[in-house]
């Protein structure tokens, strides 16, 4: 069965709980009317953390997917775990420090594509390192270099922010997107875009903080060689 929910952490990342109401429980997971809890995507990994029913129970919720339809978010609760009723009110809170660290992650990406010259072929993000696959050949890539220009645009304090296009707009611009493994989502009428002012503009259907400052300082841990022309650079925070 799916439904669409209210994807609260589409308008506001920094949203940590909402009141919703169950409108599905299945063997995949529990549905909820509007949500904070952002589904596995994009190379970011889902939302943990728990529903609290009226009485004072609560479900943990250990991980979260996307369902077949969009904005449909499955909320997949740890095995054991309370199972509540359909139409019953819970407060939805997500475990927020693990989801902060992401958001700062997800966002260096973002300033990463911004110092790297080269189409991006794949990532993951986990908690406390990431990492990116560029599509360059031989040795061109200078850890040092890069490391230094990232930890400046991170301290530079550029402020971030999404923008929505049309897809008509999108097909007038291929030259927003920069990954070439993850097709931005058309067929919507609208794509949404993720904006670092003044030095990188792509699509992205992330959760982001709204300030490169409080990514905080990050450290190239490896440039590792994944194929011919698949260069492969993970960071981590250096504090
Ligand atoms: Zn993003």
């Amino acid at each position: 069965m799916a439904v669409a929910t209210e994807l609260l952490f589409r308008d506001d990342a920094y949203l940590q709980r909402c009141m919703a109401r169950i409108v599905a429980v299945d063997e995949h997971g529990i549905r909820l009317d509007r949500t904070v809890f952002y589904p596995m995507g994009g190379g970011q990994p889902g939302d943990r953390g728990t529903l609290r029913l009226t009485d004072g129970r609560a479900v943990a919720i250990a991980d979260t997917r996307k369902g077949e339809a969009p904005d449909d978010v499955l909320h997949v609760p740890a095995p054991d775990s309370a199972s509540p009723a359909i139409g019953e009110t819970v407060e939805a809170a997500i475990d927020w420090d693990y989801r902060y660290r992401l958001m700062r992650l997800h966002t260096c990406l973002h300033l990463l594509c911004s110092v790297v010259s080269g189409a991006v072929t794949g990532g993951q993000i986990s908690d406390g390192k990431a990492r990116l696959d560029f599509d360059v050949p031989g040795n061109a890539l200078d850890k040092d270099r890069i490391e230094a220009a990232l930890n400046e645009r991170i301290r530079a304090g550029h402020a971030v922010r999404t923008r929505w296009i049309s897809d008509d707009e999108l097909v007038k611009s291929p030259e927003l997107v920069r990954t070439m493994s993850v097709k931005p989502p058309t067929g919507q009428g609208r794509v949404r875009l993720l904006e670092i002012v003044g030095v990188d503009l792509q699509p992205c259907g992330g959760t982001h903080i709204k300030n490169t400052a409080e990514i905080g300082p990050i450290a190239l841990t490896k440039i590792e060689n994944k194929g011919r022309q698949n260069r492969r650079i993970n960071l981590a925070f250096a504090e």
